[in-house]
């Protein structure tokens, strides 16, 4: 039998690298559905390429795109909007969900391939972000497998016990027993393009310095991320929420090569990491297979030309993202929200040339602030979506306005 893949976000580098190992391996995964938001021409030809069943766009892109489709010869389904990704998320013949559409947008049917009781491949960290909670108790009703594609997590799965890994989702205690022993995890950073740039030098840094990662192919909202550390705490958070750990049991580390990919360090000493070229082939290979493994077309790390691997501190004065993230989870999830929120719109405005790198940090602060009042103690964990969805909103607001 072949698994039935949907890849929610298929014109994006996570996308683009799943279709990849999916084309290597025909006999074991069938292309069941795709999504594209902007890049339609690539869309399309991903549609002539892997035949897939259904496709979903934009709504308002919906008419001409079927059109196209039909022109050509091609019986795909067009779905729209939202309302489409989701009602492809629970598709009953879908098996998979790679889950790689990036930013908020991809909460909502990220959420519904939880629901549905799908195996998700989650590349989208900001859906854990915004509902880490809701997702992993919605997972323990459904049965769902999250699987985490985000390399750094995908090295701590793999280097945390069997039992442990296999009962991530439906025994979240499992990771605390005494008898495994888990001290800490350490999340490797590559510090980004201005690990060793002055302040000044990354008050000063243009969109193409920033999205010019020294060792990883990435999207752009990601690669600025990278640029000022908030992608380490967005995954400081998400990790927290995926395994069920309190941030003081998560450090970070810079690692400048992006050889091992994070690490766990147990009772007895033992420190436990995956290494592998910096190629998100790897932990996407790893999930589509799990428990069992698949060629990758990832080349070869030589451990003989490896040099050097180094690791130090990070300075939390020049990426205060990273202090801003650690603030947020011990705050609740309203702040993990509003910070995510924040740090789109500030991205966003990078971007477009509307603001300074380091601005990116000053409104994430100011947002957080202001968000203060909507941290109804009571209600530390938000566990309704409507609720995500309206601090979301609220949150960024606020950054809109901080901008002006
Ligand atoms: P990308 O920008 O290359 O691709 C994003 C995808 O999302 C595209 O297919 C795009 O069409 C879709 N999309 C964008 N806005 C949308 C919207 N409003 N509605 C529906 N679809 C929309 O991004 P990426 O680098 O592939 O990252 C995707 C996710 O994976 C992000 O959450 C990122 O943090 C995470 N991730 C990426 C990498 C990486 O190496 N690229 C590594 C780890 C985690
Ligand atoms: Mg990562």
């Amino acid at each position: 039998m072949t698994q039935q893949i949907a890849i929610l976000g298929a014109t994006g580098s996570i996308g683009t690298s799943t279709l990849d190992i999916l084309n290597k391996h025909k006999d074991k995964f069938d292309v069941y559905a795709l999504s594209g938001f902007s890049r339609l021409d690539r869309l399309f030809e991903l549609c002539q390429q892997f035949l897939p069943k259904r496709v979903a766009v934009a709504q308002k892109d919906v008419d001409a795109f079927a059109k196209r489709l039909q022109d050509s010869g091609l019986k795909t389904e067009v779905v729209g909007g939202q309302a489409g990704l989701k009602d492809i998320a629970k598709d009953s013949q879908v098996d998979t969900v790679v889950a790689s559409i990036v930013g908020s947008a991809g909460l909502e049917s990220t959420l519904a391939a939880v629901e549905a009781g799908k195996r998700v491949l989650l590349a989208n960290k900001e859906a854990l972000v915004m509902a880490g909670e809701l997702m992993m108790d919605l997972a323990r009703g459904s049965g769902a497998t999250i699987l985490p594609v985000d390399s750094e997590h995908n090295a701590i799965f793999q280097s945390l016990p069997q039992v442990v890994q296999q009962g991530i989702q439906q025994d979240n205690q499992s990771i605390h027993k005494k008898e495994h022993g888990i001290r800490q995890v350490w999340l490797t950073a590559s510090g980004g393009p201005f690990l060793h740039a002055t302040f000044e030098q990354m008050q000063r840094a243009t969109v193409e310095q920033a999205v010019a990662h020294p060792n990883w192919s990435m999207g752009k909202k990601i690669s600025v991320d990278s640029a000022t550390m908030m992608n380490k705490g967005l995954e400081l958070i998400e990790a927290c929420y995926l395994f069920n750990l309190p941030e003081d049991k998560i450090n970070v580390v810079i690692h400048p090569q992006s050889i091992i990919h994070s690490l766990v360090e147990y009772a007895d000493g033992s420190i436990l990491s995956q290494m592998g070229s910096p190629d998100m082939r790897t932990p996407i290979a790893h999930c589509l297979a799990y428990p069992q493994r698949i060629e990758s077309g990832v080349k070869r790390l030589d451990l003989y030309k490896l040099a050097q691997l180094e690791f130090f501190e990070p300075d939390l004065q020049k990426f205060g993202c990273l202090r801003l993230a650690r603030e947020a989870i011990k705050a609740g999830n309203w702040a993990t929200i509003s910070l995510n929120a924040s740090n789109e719109v500030a991205v966003e405005a990078f971007l477009q040339g509307k603001i300074k790198l380091t601005d990116i940090m000053d409104i994430n602060r100011s947002v957080l602030d202001e968000m203060v009042k909507y941290s109804n103690s009571s209600n530390m964990v938000l566990s309704d979506l409507a609720e995500i969805i309206q601090i979301n909103k609220l949150a960024r607001g606020i950054a809109e306005k901080v901008l002006i």
